[in-house]
């Protein structure tokens, strides 16, 4: 089969031929239709010293993909050949005491796919049945492949309450614009988008948010939509420690901030203003098994707002084949979410 490879420590990505993945017992074989690109693919691309530390190659890479079910180990039930399916990528443990209590999206030996193994940038992937999550057989199988990183936005966006709120999304990257369209559906009063990028300020735009708006413009605008305060719920999809301080100064007292976004270092924060404000912080990794997985089908299925808004963050669609291209759009930063193509 056709894969794309980090064949040994360095720069670049190959695509090369590899032998077809087999699946154990309790295993899916998927033939990979749709598959997205993320930031931490780039990472791996250029061999960040984050890369070098985490991935031994050869590996082959990707983890956010839609495909149809192709074989089936024999211990697997609930699932059949040819059903449309998309995947969770983190592969846990099962026995660490957050698996046992079933908070296994908190797993302490999770494993990526991907990143610590075979990923989904081929033609075939394989997954334990339970990471496989059943769609609708008429969804697109680029929105399918949105699922990981809409599910980064849904467990971050549903982590506080947000129905008559004012919420701060900062960065307008796929996953912040996604936030965006999640925060309208579930009710939320003022939505303000902030990001450097004109291009992505508009997809934010198009996603609902009232406000999309330069950083620097953050203080000035809040009157303009009548706020006094402060915002409610900070959403952190952007990893910039000065979007950070920003958020921190525009919250209002006993505001709630799940931060998403990954710094590329350890960073200060005004913490008296966090104590005196009574700020809450809470950390978001991934999605939660499978709570927000459920609630991205069912948000999905009754609001078509939100379907086209996850159809309109999708820019780029590349067959697989050219994926250098695929790279570059996303490092341009003037992008939604980069879709390759790996049924062309
Ligand atoms: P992205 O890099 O495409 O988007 C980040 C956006 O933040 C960019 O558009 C950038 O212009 C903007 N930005 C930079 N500085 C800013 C500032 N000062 N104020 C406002 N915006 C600013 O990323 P994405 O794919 O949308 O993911 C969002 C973030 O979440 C990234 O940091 C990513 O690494 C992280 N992430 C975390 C998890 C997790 O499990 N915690 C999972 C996936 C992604
Ligand atoms: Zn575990």
């Amino acid at each position: 089969m056709r894969a794309l490879v980090k064949a040994e420590a360095g720069p670049g990505l190959t695509l090369t031929q590899a032998p077809e993945p087999k699946p154990g017992p309790d295993e899916v074989k998927i033939r990979v239709l749709r598959a997205g690109l993320c930031g931490t693919d780039v990472h791996l691309y250029d061999w960040d010293p984050w890369a070098a530390a985490t991935l031994r190659p050869p590996l082959i890479t990707g983890h956010e993909f839609c495909g149809r079910v192709d074989s089936l180990g024999a211990d697997v039930t609930g699932l059949a050949v040819g059903d449309l399916v998309s995947g969770e990528g983190h592969i846990v443990c099962g026995h660490c005491r957050n698996c046992r209590a079933g908070r296994r999206h908190m797993c302490i030996n999770t494993v990526g796919i991907g990143v610590n193994r075979d990923g989904a940038f081929a033609d075939y992937v394989v997954l334990p049945a339970s990471n496989v999550w059943k769609q609708p057989d008429d969804l697109d199988p680029a929105v399918g492949a949105l699922f990981d990183p809409f599910g980064n936005a849904t467990h971050t966006a549903l982590s506080f309450p947000m129905a008559g709120e004012d919420v701060l999304i900062t960065g307008a990257g796929p996953i912040g614009v996604m936030a965006t369209a999640i925060a309208r559906h579930v009710g939320a009063r003022f939505i303000v988008v902030t990001d450097l990028n004109e291009t992505r300020l508009g997809l934010a735009r198009a996603a609902g948010a009232d406000l999309a708006i330069q950083p620097d413009q953050l203080r000035s605008a809040m009157p303009s939509l009548g706020m006094r305060e402060g915002f409610d719920v900070g959403l952190e999809m952007s990893g910039a420690p000065p979007a950070v301080e920003s958020m921190l100064a525009t919250m209002n007292h006993g505001g709630r901030v799940a931060m998403l976004g990954l710094p590329s270092a350890p960073y200060a924060i005004d913490w008296g203003r966090l104590i005196t404000h009574m700020i809450t912080i809470k950390g978001i990794y991934g999605r939660e098994m499978y709570d927000t997985w459920y609630a991205m089908s069912s948000m999905l299925q009754t609001s078509p707002p939100l379907r086209s808004a996850l159809e309109s963050v999708i820019t780029h669609r590349f067959p697989a084949a050219s994926y250098v291209e695929a790279f570059e759009a996303i490092r341009s930063g003037d992008c939604g979410k980069v879709i390759l193509d790996w049924e062309s």
